[in-house]
């Protein structure tokens, strides 16, 4: 028990004891007892009064504090005011530098609903999206920002990636935005002017497209000259070896130029769309053909699955499979296998490209769509790679609205799964239960 307790206690004891006491000495002990309680309780009911208008007030300096317990209780009360006064403050500091740091930040932050409405959002947000905190709190983010990718993305169920968009405060400007999850049930969307980053992508993409544009005639010629070279009689026994050699790395020259050129292309922005309907059957079938007369190389198999068809450009779905075929054939041995899978469902389609070759470790997967990124960059070289096959894929599959997946083990062999999503999808034919067709060469 706490000392002010027990003294209280004691003393109102003492008080009670003292008063009967006196009255048992004057022959009325209940009447002591009865005054000296009366007297306890009114000095009560007096310091709960002062305490009421104390807490009413707000003010407890403007009051004597009392006596004994009730002295304490004033005292804690008056501390515990006080100290609920110095955090608020220190809240108030806190909350004023939290404020003034994000809006000093230059990338966007708006606090959102699970619904999307906005809670708040910094100085950055508001200039770039053209917000207005007060106005806007509360409103729908996409009745404001009504790009329709925007609009999109955020139907998307939120991919990690982000989405560009045209700036709308700034013509001429682009913006990432991207949400994540924040708080209980709240989503954080951040937005960051990428305008200069895009700038350079151009000026880079440009620079690559017109390089390999302006190396292509020079080559031609050289290329010419050698074939000419090669097939001259007259030309002496001890050049034909340099001469052979000089035709092979023209003719790699030329493939890292077209390489070039074709992921430019890949890479420049999607003009007027002109999509067709991709036959993949049609086109698996070619492959399969082009293969079949080939007398050394593993094993290939084409399971063609499904009629369904990819609306989108032809030249670069062939891409795709001619890239992630060479790569299986020129990466598995000659008593391996590798197969090629086309199959639809509910989900959209995927293109699989599957092999038993020498597989890949585990922490060069994420590395290999990168320009120029190549496992073993001498053996590469040696059979023609240049790291560009993956690079070219994954930028003409992001055209198409498809994802690469990939999958591998070393020794064991890779998987390369291209998913299409339904969108890009269109089965005009009633689809085969499993038409399967194992070929090889
Ligand atoms: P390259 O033109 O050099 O083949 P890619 O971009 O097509 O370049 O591939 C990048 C790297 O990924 C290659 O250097 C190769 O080592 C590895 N790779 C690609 N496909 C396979 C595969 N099916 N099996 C094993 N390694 C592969």
């Amino acid at each position: 028990m706490p000392e002010s307790w027990r003294r209280f206690l004691v003393s109102t004891l003492l008080l009670l004891t003292g008063a009967t006491l006196i009255g048992w000495y004057y022959g009325h002990a209940d009447w002591g007892l009865l005054i000296a309680a009366l007297a306890a309780l009114a000095w009560h009911i007096r310091q709960l009064l002062i305490f009421d208008r104390a807490l009413r007030i707000g003010d407890f300096e403007a009051f004597r504090y009392g006596e004994g317990i009730w002295s304490q209780m004033f005292a804690r009360f008056s501390f515990l005011k006080q100290r609920s006064r110095r955090h608020k403050r220190a809240y108030r500091q806190l909350l004023r530098e939290v404020r003034e740091s994000t809006n000093a930040m230059p990338d966007g932050g708006i606090v959102l609903t699970s619904q999307f409405e906005i809670v708040l959002c910094n100085t950055a947000a508001q200039e770039l999206l053209n917000l207005q905190q007060r106005q806007d709190r509360g409103q729908r983010i996409d009745n404001l920002v009504r790009d329709p990718l925007f609009i999109e993305y955020l139907k998307s169920g939120i991919p990690q990636a982000g989405v560009e968009i045209p700036s709308p405060a700034r013509s001429g400007n682009w913006l990432l935005c991207r949400v994540v999850p924040y708080g209980g049930n709240q989503q954080l969307l951040l937005v960051r002017d990428i305008t200069e980053r895009r700038r350079l992508a151009t000026m880079r993409r440009e620079f690559v497209a017109n390089a390999s544009h302006e190396l292509r005639s020079p080559l031609t010629v050289i290329s010419g000259y050698l074939d000419t070279l090669a097939e001259d009689p007259d030309v002496p026994q001890a050049w034909r070896a340099p001469v052979a050699q000089m035709r092979s790395q023209a003719a790699r020259m030329n493939n890292i130029v077209a390489e070039l050129l074709e992921l430019s292309r890949l890479e420049a922005p999607i003009g007027e769309r002109v999509d067709q309907h991709v036959d993949v059957a049609a086109l698996l079938a070619s492959t399969r053909k082009a293969y079949a007369g080939k007398a050394k190389g593993p094993t290939l198999t084409v399971n063609c699955e499904s009629r369904a068809r990819i609306v989108g450009r032809l030249a670069e779905i062939e891409s795709i499979v001619t890239n992630l075929l060479s790569n299986a054939m020129r990466h598995t041995p000659e008593d391996g296998s590798v197969t090629l899978t086309w199959r639809s469902g509910a989900d959209g389609a995927e293109l699989i490209v599957a092999d038993t070759g020498e597989g890949i470790a585990e922490d060069h997967i994420p590395r290999l769509t990168e320009r120029f990124f190549r496992v073993d960059s001498g053996r590469s070289r040696d059979d023609g790679g240049i790291g560009l096959g993956l690079a070219i894929v994954k930028h003409a599959l992001e055209r198409h609205d498809a994802k690469l997946e990939i999958h591998s083990q070393q020794g064991k062999g890779s998987t390369f799964i291209c998913r299409f999503p339904p969108s890009r999808i269109v089965i005009d034919q009633p689809m085969p239960i499993s038409a399967g067709t194992g070929a090889s060469r």
